[in-house]
């Protein structure tokens, strides 16, 4: 049992000690003190589903007791930072990730977060290619430090600092943008930037397969490689961003970027690949890495022996337990039950996603597609006291993201659908 301090204390330690830039999304927000796989519990006990733990970085489920024992075991032997010496984790987890990936993507560097392997992405591609102009697309979300801040594309999450040389380019929103699922015109933006905005040389393109922050939009389709081919005749490089699409969440492939057939020259990851222990990574080309030896380069905890063998641990959990297929199936089928409750009420706009990355837009008026972004908080809110947690984004607020761990069973997608279904009928 729970002994700790009450949600009320917490939070007004919080408001005192804390950043005010620290956010929570409900009215009386959780304490949260026990997971296991897709369950949380609070700290009375009570459980809820949680199909929101893939944004918060879990994968196989929250506790794995595979992943815990490799933690744990590690940590009891050896914990040190990645420079100076050898560890047995840090390559076999380098080797077993490099096997995930396509072509000559063959070569890893460990970071501790999204923002950081964003952050050593671009610098990679402006060092490779001698450029510095970056393209990144309107309204997604790469990461909060000094480059990536500027890569990110939503006025909420930029400061008014200094972010030079990155460009915004069209959104392909299938939902709102100007030319729908026509993925070609939508690509037009990206030669219009390199013609009028550049040298006509470009450092790199960065885009998620699915943006995440950004309410689940999906690239229309087409989009991705008529890009990639106009960056690289500008000589430039093309980052793909899975923080969120990768390891095995969209159901359909490993890797988001595979269902648009293209192969990225770099690609970014962290999230979901230590199963909530920090650890971020970029992989890339044997000719693109070689730019960081000519000076000294090092992360000091980024590829750490722990963060590593929990790294390990998820690739070996993904396969063993098939949660790739599983996301696929199960994903297929929520995605199917949240369709029809769209036909069921007016307020639902848009229901998108793929595997277990799902989105739905929440909207006053077909039409218009005004945000209903109260209701959503509402919604949000009522499915929290009765059990589930689901999580929400969009440049309005206003967009349901539903990401749960991938050991996600139709039974909770069931029991997720009936309780929004439910909280909708008594709005
Ligand atoms: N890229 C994407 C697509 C993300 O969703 C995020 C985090 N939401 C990041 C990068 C940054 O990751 P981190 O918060 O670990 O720095």
């Amino acid at each position: 049992p729970y002994s700790g301090p009450s949600a009320k204390e917490i939070l007004s330690k919080r408001l005192q000690f804390l950043s005010p830039a620290v956010f929570h999304f409900f009215k009386n927000p959780l304490n949260l003190v026990d997971g296991k796989m897709q369950y949380l519990f609070d700290e009375k006990g009570r459980r809820y589903l949680d199909a929101f733990g893939g944004i918060a970085t879990v994968c196989c489920g929250h506790c794995h007791p595979h992943v815990v024992d490799a933690i744990v075991n590690q940590t009891k032997r050896l914990q040190h930072s990645t420079i100076l010496y050898l560890n047995p984790a840090i390559a076999e987890f380098a080797e077993a990730l490099a096997a995930k990936f396509p072509g000559d993507l063959k070569v890893v560097f460990f970071t501790n977060s999204g923002t950081e392997a964003n952050e050593l992405a671009l610098l990679m591609a402006r060092l490779y290619t001698g450029c510095h102009d970056v393209i990144s697309i309107r309204n997604g979300y790469h990461g909060n430090a000094a480059g990536t801040m500027g890569a990110t594309a939503q006025s909420s999450y930029k400061f008014n600092v200094v972010q030079t040389g990155v460009h915004h380019a069209q959104n392909p929103d299938q939902y709102r943008g100007v030319f729908g699922s026509d993925g070609l015109k939508y690509a037009r933006d990206v030669d219009d930037i390199i013609t009028y905005g550049t040298s006509g040389h470009v450092a790199a393109f960065i885009a998620e397969a699915i943006q995440g922050v950004g309410g689940i939009m999906e690239l229309a389709p087409g989009y991705l490689p008529a890009v990639y081919s106009s960056i690289r005749k500008a000589g430039g490089l093309c980052i793909a961003d899975e923080v969120q699409s990768g390891f095995a969440r969209t159901g359909s492939h490993f890797w988001g970027f595979e269902a648009h057939g293209v192969v990225p020259d770099i690609v970014t990851m962290a999230k979901g690949i230590g199963n909530g222990i920090p650890l971020g990574a970029v992989v890339t080309t044997p000719e693109i890495a070689k730019v960081l030896a000519y000076r000294s380069y090092f992360n000091t905890f980024g590829g750490n022996p722990v963060s590593t063998a929990a790294g390990l641990a998820v690739l070996q959990v993904l396969e063993k337990e098939n949660l790739q297929q599983n996301a696929m199936t199960v994903g297929s089928y929520l995605k199917e039950r949240l369709t029809s409750l769209k036909d069921k009420y007016e307020i639902i706009g848009d229901v998108r996603g793929r595997g277990l990355m799902l989105g739905v837009e929440l909207v006053k008026d077909r039409q218009l597609k005004t945000p209903a972004k109260v209701e959503t908080l509402h919604i949000m809110d009522q499915m929290k006291e009765m059990g589930i947690l689901i999580g929400k984004g969009g440049f309005f607020g206003n967009v349901f993201r539903i990401t749960p761990p991938l050991c996600f069973t139709k039974d909770d997608a069931d029991f997720l659908v009936d309780v929004m279904d439910y909280t909708l009928s008594k709005m």
